[in-house]
């Protein structure tokens, strides 16, 4: 079933004017944010404080903060 659980993606929202309620439940005090990792970035996304169920709105990605990875192009001197 789409929208309910961890293993299954969340549904992602079209935001009007504003997104602080939950379309399922109607809990309207707003929504936790959880992470999800993306290579090296992370997905945030939004879980309803009342029905648990998780949201996305667009794409919200932040950076890890790690190192990127070696590049010899990139980091090795001439
Ligand atoms: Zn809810």
């Amino acid at each position: 079933m789409r929208g309910k659980g961890p293993g299954s993606p969340p549904e992602d929202l079209r935001v009007g004017e504003e997104l602080s309620s939950c379309p399922r439940c109607g809990y309207g005090a707003g929504f936790h944010v959880a992470f999800r990792r993306r290579g090296r970035s992370l997905a945030v996304f939004l879980i309803c404080p009342s029905c648990s169920d998780r949201f996305t709105a667009g794409e919200w990605n932040v950076p890890t903060g790690e190192p990127r990875p070696f590049e010899p192009d990139l980091d090795e001197g001439p």
